[in-house]
């Protein structure tokens, strides 16, 4: 038995939509390898660090996954490869053991297609696209009706009142 306890940078293409692993960050292999009758049987944990954004807020997500990975790879001439297609088995190729696809897969296929930064995300507020998250419990949208919106402006109190002057009046006694 062999163990592989080793660091290898990430590639540019392990990511789904919304979220992956930034290309050249360390993902971890902790693998140990057994020879089997057919083959070499690989298992293990694989740790990767993932960046995305959430599907709901779009909050920026920085997470790590750890998957528990298990998988044999075939010799050349194993009865194993000689009855199983092509892609449906990992070959050794030689005396070579390509660990990179093994570890692409796991993880992309461990990748959410939704991920989302935190389980109960609220998302974003239809009206003013803020996260509801940050925004207090009763955040609502006053609904004016189009043709009232006019008025409100013409003869609502102006937004910007210039600075009082004197604000804090005080009254200076000499
Ligand atoms: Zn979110
Ligand atoms: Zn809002």
């Amino acid at each position: 038995m062999q163990e592989i306890d080793r660091s290898a940078p990430a590639p540019d293409d392990w990511r789904v939509e919304l979220i992956g692993v930034p290309a050249g960050t360390e993902v971890h292999l902790h693998l140990r390898l057994e020879s089997v009758m057919e083959g070499v049987l690989v298992s293990g944990e694989i740790d990767a660090p993932v960046t995305g954004s959430c599907a709901r807020c779009l909050e920026p997500i920085e997470d790590t996954i750890s998957l528990d990975v298990q998988e044999l790879y075939a010799y050349e001439g194993s009865t194993t490869e000689a009855t199983s297609e092509e892609d449906e088995v990992r070959r050794i190729e030689g005396d070579f053991l390509d660990l990179e696809p093994l570890a692409r897969d796991s993880i992309v296929l461990a990748l959410p297609l939704a991920p989302v930064c935190t389980e109960d995300c609220a998302g974003l507020c239809a009206d003013c696209g803020q996260r509801l998250d940050d925004l207090p419990a009763d955040h609502a949208h006053e609904v004016v009706d189009a043709r009232w919106a006019g008025l409100a402006t013409k003869f609502g109190t102006p937004s910007s009142s210039p600075g009082a002057p004197g604000e804090s009046p005080t009254t200076e006694e000499n």
